[in-house]
Parts: C-alpha cells; sequence; structure tokens
C-alpha cells in the first residue's frame, strides 16, 4: 500500500495521508499537487509532503482524486524553508502553504468563479470548458461544486485551470485593473540650440509664422522651468499637433515621455552609472565582507546612492547565472525604482505583488521556478520571498528597518528580513541589508561582528545632507504666530522655496480631515459600533470613517449623546492640512498622497508621477512619503507635529520616530542643492529630536540600547505576544485570566499582562493580549514547547475552544 502525506492550505497542525495507487506512487514527488477531499466533502488542492508506505493511525485514508502537476511547482529548497517559518513562527505549514502559492494554485470547492468579460474566441475552448462557459452566461458567478454538477465528475481543477490560462475566466475575490499606461507626451528644444543660436532659429522660421509662435511659447512657457506638456504648447500657442510635429521633424523639438511602462518593457537598456569614489570603497568592503560573512549590513546615509551599489551587485550575481531577490518594504510607493533597474536591467527584472493580476503572479511564479532569464532578479515586498529560487546568489533587503517587512495577519506572522537570512543559508546565498536608519537589531548584530558592516556617509555629488530646524511651536502659539498648524517660520521657508520654483514635501502622520469629532458640551466622540475607537472624519465625503474596520457612516450635525451641535474638531490629518494650504495659497498646485488618494494599483503611481511632472507643487502627506522616493526638485521637507509619534506607546517609539524623520527629511536637497527641513514640535529639546537634527544615529543607538536591556526588551529579550479574541466579553475575559496564570507558573516575572489593548475591540471581537518576554540566555525551543502545551491545554477547555488564540514571534 502506498501513501502521501500532504499539506493542506488550512491550519491543521499535522499533515493528512491519502492512499495511492502503486502507479501514482511511482510517478508523484515532493512539491506535485493534487486534488483531494477534506472535510464534509470539501474539495481543496493539496501539496505532496512525504511518500511511503505506513497508513495513518487512527483513520482510513482516502483516495486522492487527481493529480494536478506532471512536475513539482514548489521545490526542496522551498519545504525546508516553510519548515524553518512553521516551527519559529510558530504556525501550520498549511498556513505557509497558503500564504505562499499565487491563489490560482490553490483552488477548493469554495473557489468562486467569473466569465472573464473580455474573452471572446470560444473557439480555443474544449467541449467540457464551454459547457462551463455556457453555463457563465447564465449565472454570475460558479462554485467549484457546481462545476462538479455541470460535468458530473469530480476531477475539474485541470479544466478550470486551463480556462483561467486561456483567460476565459477569473477566480472571483481578486480585484483586477488592467493596466493601461498612460503616456504622457513632452517637449523640449533640441539641445543642439543653445542660448546665442535662438535668434538663427526664430529667423529661420520667419516664414513659418506659426511654428514661430510655437517656439516662442514654448520660451514662454519654460519660464517656469517645469517639463512642458505637448497638449498644454498647442494650446496656449493656439497652435496644432501637426504643428508641433513639423517642428520636432525639423530637429527643433523633441517629444519625450515622463511616465513609462513599467509592467512590460521594451525599451534599451543602459550602461550602469559609474561608482563615485566613497561607492566604489563600500563596494569593494563589501565584497570583501562577503568573503567571511553570510549577511552585511551598509549603512548609507539617504541619497547616497545604495540603489548604484546594488545595481553592481546584482550585475555580478547576473554574470555568475545566479538569482536575485531585492526585496523592498512597499511595492505600490516604488514604481521609481522599479524604473531604475529596468533600466539597467531590462527584461530580467520581474516584479512581484500580490497587487498584481492572478495571471500575472503565476507568470512570474513559472519564471522564476524554471529559472528564466525573464525573472532573473524578482524584485517585490515580503511575499516574493516564497518564490521557487533555485539558485539564488544574492538577497538585497531595500530599507531593512522598515516595520512592513513584518506580516502582521494572518499566518504566517514572519519577518521577510529574518526569513530571507534563513534562506540565504539554504542557497548558500549572501545577504546584503540596506538602511540610512538600520534597526536597533541589525546594528546591534553589525557590531558584535554577527554581520559584516559597511558605512557610506556621502551623498552623491556631495551634496551636504539637509539643514534640520526644530520649529518650538508651543512658543509659537504663546506668541499667537500660528496660522492652523503652520508657524510662521514654517509658512516662510515654504514661502520662499515657492518662489524659487522648488517643491516642497509636507509630511503629517495622520490622514483624514480631524482624526475625532468631539462634542463641546459633553465631551462625546462618535463611536464605530465595531470597534472601541472614535471615528474620523474626512471632509471631502463628509462622513465618519473606522479606520480599523472600514466601518462608515453621514457625518452627523448633533452629538448623538446629548444633542448638542457643538461638535468640534480635535487634531488634524493630511486631509485638514491640505485644505489650509488651499486656502493660504490659492494659486499653488497641492497633492495629497495618503490612503485615501492612492487606492488601487496605480494610485501612487499616479500622484508621483505628477510629482515627477512638477505638476504638484506641495505634496502633503503621510509617512508613505518617506520611503526611498527621489525627487530632484523638492528642497524643503516640513514636519508638521513630530509629538504624536514621538509619545506613542511602544518601546519602539523612539527608534520609529528617529527612522520616520531622518527618512522623511532625506527626500530634501537630493540633486545639487542643499535641502531644508523644518520639525514642528511642542517639545523640540526631546532627545530623539536633538540627534535627528544632527543626524547622529550613533547616540541614538547607543541610548536605545541602554533603554532596551533596561527594560528588557530586544535586542536582548525576544518576545512572543499572545492575542485572544471572541465576541464574548465574559469568555475573552476568563480565558484570559486562565492562560495569565497558567504561563506566570512557567515563566514568571517575565509575563506581561494580560493587558486591554488600546482598541480592546475591533469588528466586534474583544481583544486581550499577553506577552511573554525571553530572556537571553532561555531556549527558544523550550519556550516555544510550553507555550505549545499550554496552548492545547487551553483549547481542551470547553469553554475557551471558540477563542481565537494568536501567536506572534518577535512582534517588534
Ligand atoms: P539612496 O538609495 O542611498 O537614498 P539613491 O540610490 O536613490 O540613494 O541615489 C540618489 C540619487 O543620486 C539618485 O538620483 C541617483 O541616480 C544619483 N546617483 C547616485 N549615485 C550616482 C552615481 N555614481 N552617478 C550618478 N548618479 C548617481
Ligand atoms: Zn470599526
Ligand atoms: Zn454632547
Amino acid at each position: 500500500m502506498h501513501f502521501i502525506n500532504v499539506i493542506l492550505p488550512i491550519p491543521l497542525p499535522k499533515l493528512f495521508t491519502y492512499k495511492i495507487t502503486e502507479a501514482e506512487s511511482r510517478f508523484l514527488k515532493r512539491g506535485v499537487r493534487v486534488a483531494v477531499e477534506f472535510g464534509k466533502r470539501k474539495m481543496y488542492t493539496a501539496l505532496v509532503y512525504e511518500i511511503h508506505q505506513d497508513a495513518p493511525k487512527g483513520y482510513d485514508a482516502k483516495d486522492i482524486h487527481q493529480i494536478l502537476d506532471e512536475t513539482p511547482i514548489v521545490n526542496e529548497t522551498q519545504l525546508n524553508h516553510w519548515q524553518w517559518i512553521s516551527e519559529y513562527y510558530m504556525c501550520t505549514l498549511g498556513d505557509v502553504f497558503r500564504a505562499a502559492l499565487p491563489s490560482a494554485f490553490l483552488l477548493e470547492s469554495e473557489t468562486a468563479v467569473l466569465k472573464n468579460e473580455e474573452f471572446t474566441d470560444e473557439t480555443v475552448l474544449t467541449d467540457e470548458e464551454f459547457l462551463i462557459f455556457e453555463a457563465l452566461q447564465h449565472h454570475s458567478e460558479l462554485n467549484v461544486n457546481q462545476v462538479i454538477n455541470i460535468l458530473e465528475k469530480k476531477t475539474v481543477f485541470p479544466i478550470l485551470k486551463s480556462m483561467i490560462d486561456k483567460e476565459a475566466i477569473l477566480l472571483k475575490e481578486r480585484i483586477y485593473e488592467q493596466y493601461k499606461p498612460k503616456l504622457v507626451k513632452y517637449v523640449r528644444l533640441n539641445p543642439i540650440y543653445t542660448d546665442n543660436k535662438l535668434n538663427d532659429l526664430l529667423e529661420s522660421l520667419n516664414r513659418a509664422k506659426k511654428q514661430r509662435d510655437a517656439v516662442l511659447t514654448y520660451f514662454q512657457l519654460n519660464a517656469s522651468k517645469k517639463p512642458i506638456k505637448a497638449k498644454d504648447l498647442e494650446t496656449e500657442s493656439g497652435s496644432s499637433s501637426a504643428i508641433i510635429k513639423a517642428l520636432v521633424t525639423k530637429g527643433i523639438f523633441e517629444f519625450y515621455f515622463i511616465q513609462k511602462d513599467r509592467i512590460n518593457f521594451k525599451g534599451e537598456t543602459n550602461k550602469l552609472k559609474t561608482l563615485n569614489e566613497f561607492q566604489s570603497k563600500a563596494l569593494e568592503e563589501i565584497q570583501e565582507s562577503f568573503k567571511s560573512k553570510q549577511v552585511t549590513l551598509l549603512h548609507g546615509i539617504t541619497s547616497s546612492g545604495k540603489t548604484e551599489i546594488y545595481a553592481e551587485l546584482i550585475k555580478q550575481q547576473l554574470k555568475k547565472g545566479k538569482q536575485v531577490l531585492y526585496l523592498l518594504p512597499e511595492i505600490a510607493l516604488t514604481t521609481q525604482l522599479i524604473d531604475r533597474l529596468q533600466e539597467y536591467f531590462g527584461e530580467q527584472v520581474s516584479v512581484f505583488h500580490s497587487k498584481y493580476s492572478m495571471n500575472e503572479r503565476v507568470e512570474v511564479w513559472n519564471n522564476v521556478l524554471e529559472n528564466r532569464s525573464k525573472a532573473q532578479i524578482v524584485l517585490g515586498a515580503r511575499s516574493s520571498l516564497f518564490m521557487p529560487f533555485s539558485n539564488l546568489g544574492l538577497i538585497i533587503v531595500d530599507e531593512e528597518h522598515e516595520t512592513s517587512y513584518k506580516q502582521f495577519d494572518p499566518a504566517p506572522r514572519y519577518h521577510a528580513r529574518d526569513a530571507s537570512i534563513v534562506l540565504s543559508h539554504l542557497h548558500k546565498a549572501k545577504v546584503l541589508l540596506g538602511s540610512a536608519t538600520p534597526s536597533i537589531e541589525s546594528y546591534q548584530n553589525a557590531k558584535e561582528d554577527k554581520y559584516g558592516f559597511v558605512e557610506l556617509k556621502r551623498r552623491h555629488g556631495n551634496v551636504l545632507l539637509p539643514e534640520i530646524e526644530l520649529v518650538d511651536i508651543k512658543e509659537k502659539h504663546r506668541k499667537k504666530r500660528m496660522k492652523g498648524h503652520f508657524s510662521d517660520r514654517l509658512l516662510k521657508l515654504i514661502e520662499e522655496a515657492l518662489e524659487q520654483k522648488e517643491q516642497i514635501i509636507l509630511f503629517q502622520n495622520r490622514r483624514g480631515f480631524a482624526p475625532i469629532v468631539e462634542c463641546e458640551t459633553c465631551g462625546v466622540a462618535p463611536q464605530c459600533p465595531n470597534c472601541d475607537v472614535s471615528l474620523t472624519y474626512h471632509k471631502y465625503k463628509n462622513e465618519l470613517r473606522c479606520h480599523y474596520c472600514g466601518h462608515l457612516q453621514a457625518m452627523q450635525y448633533n452629538c448623538g449623546a446629548c444633542g448638542s451641535e457643538k461638535l468640534n474638531n480635535k487634531g488634524f490629518g493630511t486631509e485638514q492640512i491640505e485644505q489650509e494650504l488651499n486656502e493660504l495659497y490659492p494659486n499653488v498646485n497641492i497633492g495629497r498622497m495618503d490612503l485615501d488618494t492612492t487606492r488601487g494599483k496605480y494610485g501612487y503611481q499616479k500622484i508621483i508621477g505628477q510629482f515627477q511632472a512638477q505638476e504638484i507643487d506641495i505634496l502633503v502627506g503621510t509617512q508613505m512619503l518617506s520611503k526611498g522616493l527621489d525627487f530632484s526638485n523638492v528642497t524643503l521637507v516640513g514636519v508638521l507635529n513630530a509629538d504624536n509619534m514621538l509619545n506613542f506607546p511602544d518601546f519602539r517609539a523612539h527608534e520609529r520616530s528617529f527612522q520616520m524623520l531622518v527618512q522623511v527629511s532625506g527626500r530634501a536637497g537630493r540633486a545639487k542643492k542643499r535641502g531644508k527641513v523644518a520639525i514642528q514640535s511642542f517639545n523640540p529639546y526631546h532627545q530623539i529630536l536633538q540627534q535627528v537634527s544632527i543626524n547622529d544615529y550613533e547616540t541614538m543607538f547607543k541610548e536605545q540600547l541602554q533603554e532596551r536591556w533596561q527594560f528588557k526588551y530586544p535586542p536582548y529579550y525576544r518576545i512572543i505576544k499572545i492575542t485572544l479574541k471572541h465576541r464574548d466579553f465574559l469568555k475573552v475575559d476568563s480565558g484570559v485570566l486562565w492562560l495569565g496564570k497558567s504561563l506566570a507558573n512557567i515563566f514568571g516575572e517575565h509575563v506581561l499582562g494580560p493587558t486591554v489593548p488600546g482598541v480592546a475591540r475591533v469588528r466586534n471581537e474583544y481583544i486581550r493580549t499577553i506577552a511573554i518576554k525571553i530572556p537571553p540566555k532561555q531556549s527558544l525551543k523550550a519556550t516555544k514547547k510550553n507555550i505549545d502545551r499550554i496552548k492545547n491545554t487551553f483549547q481542551a477547555v470547553k469553554d475557551f475552544r471558540p477563542i481565537k488564540f494568536i501567536i506572534d514571534v518577535d512582534n517588534y
């Protein structure tokens, strides 16, 4: 008798066993998918993990339905990596399996399919496929069980897969956005026309009056120093596209495009930039460090040109025929980087993104699996770690300090930086961590010589780091020198920059208009009905929203508690800043970048593109502005209020504030001129603000490290956090008390809590947390074993079983 143990894409603590035939046993391999039935006649896609001859104990193994792949779609290295993730982060292999594979690979009975409205050529469909296609003319969607009924057979996954490949159907629950790149056409004067040749030029056009007018209008528009759209030139000069085209044909004007197609790169590649002397030195040091160290940290200040060094390292790997994984904190923000890398490596760059369509993701997966040259470089956010690499030579973790590398929900709750280091061991590859503001953990590892360490302390072109000014707004308020949320000083700097036609970034770490609407009479603020949190006012749509569950309702004009009409806005967000600016500077173009304005796959691209094209003069935004953007014309960065992040109740609040402020300051003055930064605060003497103002990472690091030691936090102590959730308040409460006691029996003083978190109810579930601190010498393995044991006992109590039990390891 032959059996397989499979991973099911559900959180089962153990692998499940199925029966296979002798012939199947010879054909099947680890990493091949099979369709199986599990539970009450539910179909799943499972992954073969082991092939053996031992019947399972306690149940009769069922037959599999079908083999779905001819060759493995997941390789041995991946399976080993998954194993590590599930052990280290205390989750099931099923959790990892579900997170790792594009959903198109995971058909199951619940999966619903839809007709692809753009599909027209029915002749490519087989008879069975056509039956399904026809059924979809009458039903808006079908789930897999319905498909089984229509075809009167159980083995339907391959048929659906084939229809997906032919783009006849789509999986539901995915949002599809067809990307049609918008190419904006700009004109510029052919550079051969230098100032002393302009008269000749105009003279040569004496007999072509309209063309001459167009050139004159061009000179006028050009005075603003902004790129000139072909369309604008046409309207302003009262000419036509034919006239402009004629000037291009004559070689007087040139067309160029600012936004490029980011996905299907077709253009030419350029040579890499020549490294400056500091970059060359850093590159050499990194190579030297790679000889003895698995991981190297590159601490390079903002705009020092880390990307150019990465590009060199990538080039070397490609020469050796190796694959490169380039991890980024948030892929949506990095269109600029994709452009830069495509400029160098063209089609060899593949981007993997959870917002991309199913087909795009499957395509990247298959390219990597087959080690095609198209996917030699994979660029992506944390989940691109799960690609089927076979030949990885280098992993770059850019902005390694970023918190978005950690997945909080759902399991696996992994940290992509840490998991990538383990992955590099499996491939015998190297890891380069890069940041201008490294995490305390990584810097400590470098100091202790666990990681190699390389510094890059000059900005490219020797531009100085921006001059940072702290503005005391307590004082300004007292002296009545505030206009709304702006001090007179910040306004002056803004006006100076506007005068010079330079661009400005303003940073406000909150979106929305005024986070809270409060009744002046009784003090009550409208609350979310599902969460214990006040609703946020969004002026543009005049509604109140919950940032936790998405609940929204119309703005109210009377207090729900006392009926008073005196509702007041407390605090402030990006939207309000935008409005104040519009009132202060009615003739200036103001843009806003936050979660609300950047929805959709290309939301960011649009705003970034507009800012780059200088259609926006002042960009107001949340922390997403701080991440790796490179705009050459920005000379001023303003931070409206640094205090709320410093006062955040988290042991990392100071480290995070430092990182965020240094990063956002780094957006100023990147090209030629030294930039300026103004940080407004009620407490400018705060040590972190002082350290930011002189870019003193080292002192920040030392002080924070001391505090971490004193208060028993990472990097000295590790933290495992347990969260319990349930709709019944009493149940969670008694559960968490029980759990707290059991944990304290073993871990004593190292148990923190039970705690009621700041937002104690989300989506109608009550939340309680407990943290376990693990001292440096205590075995992590043994600790986890104990926690697991207590969890099992907890879940054996009938009353507690329905409570959600969430474990988060290294809850940074
Ligand atoms: P970082 O990632 O360290 O903040 P970037 O890699 O974005 O810095 O570089 C900052 C700017 O300087 C970019 O516009 C980049 O093109 C430019 N730059 C960096 N190094 C060079 C070089 N060696 N030659 C020309 N331009 C460079
Ligand atoms: Zn809510
Ligand atoms: Zn009231």
